[in-house]
């Protein structure tokens, strides 16, 4: 330390002033702003942002979710970074976010990634795909294993830059209008169910069809669909799927977590100041625990609710039912390596992380719950 330096803490420190810190880091010896970021960054620059969504208007969790993200956002960012927040629909239809934002006509979307299997096979796996991992093996994988660098060179395709930010936790395997007895119940199903499970559904005799949540309700009205998945007790007993049918099956095999994503233009992420970045980026990453918190009490509430006030019968599938899912899961995910080189980097480093934690399991929470239960 020059003794310049020195002197100058020791004279901030004996005339008592605000801290010696604060001071130094506001202000340079010469007087000029001392933080070089700050100086060239253009701090008072403020960004109004569009965030574009594929959730209804408030849905509780995913919706409330996202506008708790972007409130945050706001807030951290002392109101240089704005982001007005639509609903489903209200900009553009839910499954048109994703060009929509790589587009630039919104600057981020808060999603689902298996929504965007269409556009590369390999989406879901930063979302969820069936006979994966759970919230904390999803997010060591991501922050950890490898999982993000391989997002980010998928997504830089398409001009994006994706953020976890939220989780479901374990998805429940749907509402069936009849009992689900033996694999046999499957032929003929027509199933609301999204990502790569549209698939292991297909295979099982039924038929998988895509919809955003907000239509799911009127199929399974009209008989248009014989069963759907949608989340969990919480935002299925807000649907009201229990006014159609009470036999409720879960967990499900297809998102034994489900992390929401929150997708930016990478010309927009790139276009900010490094401390806004880390804003968005640390926001995104308490919005990742915030929810899965959420999500976890009020599926506790929700379900008692369902049976108690509901009569629902909440139900696990036949163990023969549930092994033939898992191992046609295990084909359908396994498959998506023969589409290209990223495909395949995706799907080992995938598989080898979930296989190695695993290893671990029965010594860890799952080994702790089987046994103390
Ligand atoms: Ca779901």
């Amino acid at each position: 330390m020059s003794q310049k330096k020195i002197s100058r803490r020791k004279l901030l420190k004996t005339a008592g002033l605000v801290t010696a810190t604060g001071l130094l880091s506001s202000c340079g010896d010469s007087g000029t702003p001392k933080n070089p970021a700050k100086a060239t960054s253009g701090i008072s620059k403020t960004f109004d942002w569009k965030l574009v969504t594929t959730w209804p208007k408030n849905f509780p969790g995913l919706g409330t979710g996202a506008q708790r993200l972007a409130d945050r956002i706001k807030k951290m960012s002392e109101g240089r970074l704005n982001i007005k927040l639509f609903a489903a629909g209200e900009l553009v239809p839910a499954f048109e976010s994703f060009d929509a934002v790589r587009e630039n006509k919104a600057q981020m979307f808060h999603a689902s990634p298996y929504y965007w299997i269409n556009k590369n096979k390999s989406t879901p796996f930063f979302g969820a795909v069936p006979g994966g991992m759970i919230a904390q093996e999803h997010n060591a994988w991501i922050n950890y294993g490898g999982g993000q660098e391989l997002w980010d060179k998928l997504y830089s395709k398409f001009g994006l830059k994706s953020f976890m930010a939220g989780n479901s936790g374990t998805q429940m395997g749907g509402w069936f209008l009849k009992k689900i007895n033996s694999n046999d119940d499957f032929k003929g199903l027509k199933m609301r169910i999204p990502g790569l499970a549209a698939e292991v559904l297909n295979r099982m005799g039924g038929t998988a069809v895509a919809l955003p949540g907000g239509e799911i309700m009127p199929a399974l009205q009209s008989g248009a669909i014989d069963a759907t998945e949608w989340v969990g007790p919480w935002n299925d007993l807000a649907f009201g799927f229990y006014k159609i049918t009470k036999f409720y099956y879960g967990p499900g095999i297809h998102e034994p977590s489900s992390v929401l994503e929150c997708s930016i233009n990478l010309e927009s992420f790139n276009s900010l100041p490094d401390d806004l970045k880390t804003i968005v980026k640390v926001a995104c990453e308490a919005e990742n625990n915030r929810m899965l918190s959420e999500f976890t009490a009020a599926n506790s509430d929700a379900q008692q609710k369902l049976i108690k006030e509901h009569n629902v019968e909440v139900l696990n599938f036949p163990k023969s039912v549930f092994k033939t899912m898992i191992e046609i899961s295990n084909d359908v995910v396994a498959e998506t390596a023969s589409e290209g080189k990223l495909n395949k980097q995706i799907y080992e480093s995938w598989s080898n992380f979930k296989n190695l934690a695993r290893l671990r399991s029965p010594f860890a929470e799952q080994g702790f719950i089987n046994l103390s239960s």
